[in-house]
């Protein structure tokens, strides 16, 4: 059986909902259809389950996009705080974590309740998987239950991570078959994975700057067993050119480390070196003291000022040297 719509949207989640809610009230009639057997699977485990929905000081400069120009339109268009007005009709209870960034008090479920609401006329179809596109004067598209037919077609299928929650690179496909350019896909906000991992430091986060050139982020880094993770390296992940491309890793950010362990000698001149670093986690300090400076025992008066200033050089300006990325395989066409 065949089935006509106005508008059809290929993907249930954050967009294709939100597409959908849109086409609806300008009123036309929508069709969604989604593999998965229900909507927003990867809402859901946002923001660790609590939907980080927005930040109120998004700038167009915060997204990366081969069009700097499309976020400056998208933005005038629908602001942060249009979207913050709609999370309040709804009555969804909400948080600031730091500054600007809203997370739901609850549950990242009141964000897909939310958009199914406002998708309310529109016809969702889940478990149906698509087989083919073509298009004559109207699209039609093969589906397992069938074919729809629409005048227009929305691709919605979302990005490639995490393929256990449905992730596919349909749109991807569509969008060339239809002839659309389309730019390579790289992974983006990945943990990194060092060369040389270091289990012993596993769980140890500090605040550090991670930067690549001009970019960089002040926020929290976390070693893991097989690496780094933590905002800042999620964040500047994004800016690598390549997997192993190494960000510049400040661990004293905004303090002179030069300066700042040149006063703890001063000031504690029979103190061991591990107390040179006691602004860092104590598990990081006795790792970094042990190899750099080798000898824990002696004291801050008998190191020599060129191996403080080496030492500081190090902890303000480290260069990981990488294995790769934590980016997961990518889905199969
Ligand atoms: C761990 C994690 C945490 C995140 N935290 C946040 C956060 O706090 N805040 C934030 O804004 N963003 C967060 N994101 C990003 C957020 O998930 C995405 O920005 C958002 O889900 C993208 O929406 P989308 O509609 O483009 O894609 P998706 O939400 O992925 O939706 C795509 C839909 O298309 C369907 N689909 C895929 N392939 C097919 C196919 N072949 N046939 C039919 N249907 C198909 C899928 O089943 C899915 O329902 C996070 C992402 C991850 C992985």
């Amino acid at each position: 059986m065949s089935y006509s719509f106005d508008v059809a949207i290929l993907g249930a989640g954050a967009a294709g909902l939100m597409a959908a809610a849109s086409a609806r009230k300008g009123g036309a009639s929508v069709v969604v259809l989604d593999h998965a057997a229900e909507p927003g699977r990867k809402i859901l485990i946002s923001g660790g389950g609590r939907c980080n929905f927005t930040h109120l000081d998004a700038k167009a400069e915060n997204f990366l996009s081969a069009n700097r120009h499309f976020m400056r339109s998208a933005l005038a268009g629908y602001t942060p705080r249009d979207f913050l007005a709609l999370v309040e009709r709804h009555d969804i209870a909400w948080e600031e974590k730091t500054e600007g960034q809203l997370f739901c008090r609850q549950s990242a479920r009141d964000i897909v309740s939310l958009l199914l609401r406002e998708a309310e006329g529109c016809e969702l179809r889940f478990n149906t998987s698509v087989r083919s596109v073509t298009k004559g004067d109207v699209f039609c598209i093969q589906t397992d239950a069938g074919e729809v037919r629409a005048t227009n077609l929305i691709l919605a299928t979302g990005g490639l991570s995490i393929p256990k929650l449905g992730a596919t690179d349909l749109s991807l496909r569509l969008a060339r078959q239809f002839g659309l350019p389309v730019v390579p896909t790289v992974p983006g906000l990945v943990p990194l994975t060092l060369e040389t991992p270091l289990p012993e430091l596993a769980g140890v986060s500090l605040p550090v700057r991670a930067s690549m050139g001009k970019i960089g982020f002040t926020d929290g880094m976390v070693f893991t067993h097989r690496g780094l993770s933590g905002p800042a390296i999620l964040q500047i992940s994004s800016y690598q050119n390549g997997p192993l491309d190494p960000p510049l890793i400040d661990m004293m950010p905004g303090v002179d480390a030069r300066e700042a362990l040149g006063a703890i000698k001063k000031a504690r001149p029979r103190a061991e070196p591990p107390s040179l670093l006691q602004e860092l986690p104590q598990r990081l300090a006795r790792h970094i003291a042990q190899n750099s400076l080798g000898d824990l025992t002696c004291t801050l008066a008998n190191l020599p000022d060129k191996r403080i200033a080496d030492l500081a050089a190090q902890i303000a300006s480290w260069r990981p040297r990488l294995s790769g990325t934590e980016a997961m395989p990518r889905p199969r066409s």
